[in-house]
């Protein structure tokens, strides 16, 4: 038997960047009791910081009250410690997106919390299945992926792995549902459903660029006004990281093969440590 969503009151997020401190707001704005974890105090603080950010552009907004900002704020104990997540009734990882990382994390969850405990993650492009290997509750392993930033975007695709067991996909889809999103789910492919599609698009609005085809602006503005999407490919790239980009291109790359190859200025902008947004300079300055 697993745990299900009546039994669930804490949750534990691994990794508190840019999505592991979304999804921990989430939950915690939905009330449930949640330990935000990752390997230096300093990473967890500025995941607090991204939080407290987020949360005040709500109240700004008028969409949250004072008195539930602070409530959920209060519900999120950060920690460097793994083990604290052991009373936790669904852990959702969201690490660097590097296989040999979460391998590790998944195997010391699953020394470190109970075993009726479903495991999530948050990885975009990276098996599931392959994650769960390293486990021995591979039905109970399923992806959580939730869109960037996670407060503000409804979406989150379930990823059903070769063994996630049907009852644990249900359950990722109730449990995303109560955090007050939507839900699609996927099989088990390489980039699943959103970044199968996406990363090529943005691959071809990066050589567009570095091939001359247009101006930056330009490009996203066409991709804009002309097909109806709120951000074009290279504002998009920015505001994802470009090593996120990178590392899920190189990954639909070598599982999909060419078609998928990622453009050579995605590279040597990752390698010049201009990732986007998160750095200030990426294909535009911030
Ligand atoms: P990020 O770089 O902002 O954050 C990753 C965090 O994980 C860092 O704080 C790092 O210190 C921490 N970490 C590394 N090893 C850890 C460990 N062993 N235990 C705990 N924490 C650890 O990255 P992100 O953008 O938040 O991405 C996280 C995951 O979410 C990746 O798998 C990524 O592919 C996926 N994702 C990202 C986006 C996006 O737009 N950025 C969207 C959907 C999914």
């Amino acid at each position: 038997m697993v745990r299900t969503l009546d039994s669930t009151e804490r949750i534990g997020v691994v990794g508190a960047g840019t999505m592991g401190s979304g999804i921990a707001q989430v939950a915690a704005q939905a009330g449930y009791d949640v330990v935000m974890r990752d390997v230096e105090t300093e990473f967890v603080e500025s995941g607090f910081e991204t939080i407290e950010d987020s949360l005040d552009r709500f109240v700004s907004k008028e969409k949250l009250s004072e008195a539930d900002a602070d409530a959920a704020l209060d519900r999120i104990e950060g920690t460097t410690d793994l083990a604290d997540l052991a009373d936790c009734d669904v852990v959702v990882e969201a690490a660097v997106e590097d296989m040999e990382i979460k391998q590790d994390i998944f195997a010391d969850l699953d020394e470190a919390v109970p075993e009726d405990v479903v495991l999530a993650t948050n990885t975009s492009t990276l098996s599931i299945t392959t994650i769960a290997s390293v486990t021995d509750r591979e039905a109970q392993i399923v992806g959580l992926h939730f869109m960037n930033p996670v407060p503000v975007m409804k979406g989150v695709e379930v990823v059903v792995g070769e063994k996630t067991d049907e009852a644990v996909a249900e359950f990722a889809h109730a449990l995303a549902e109560d955090l007050g999103k939507e839900t699609w789910e996927s099989d088990d492919k390489p980039g699943f459903v959103t970044n199968r599609i996406l990363m090529p698009w943005i691959n071809e609005g990066i050589r567009a660029y570095d091939e001359g085809v247009a101006s930056k602006a330009d490009i996203d503005k066409g991709m804009k006004l002309g097909t109806n999407v709120p951000m074009g490919p290279l504002e998009l790239a920015d505001h994802i990281g470009l090593d996120i980009c990178l590392d899920a291109s190189e990954t639909l790359h070598e599982e999909l093969g060419d078609r998928y190859k990622p453009a050579y200025l995605l590279k040597r902008k990752v390698d010049a440590g201009d990732l986007g947004k998160k750095t200030g300079t990426g294909f535009y300055e911030y």
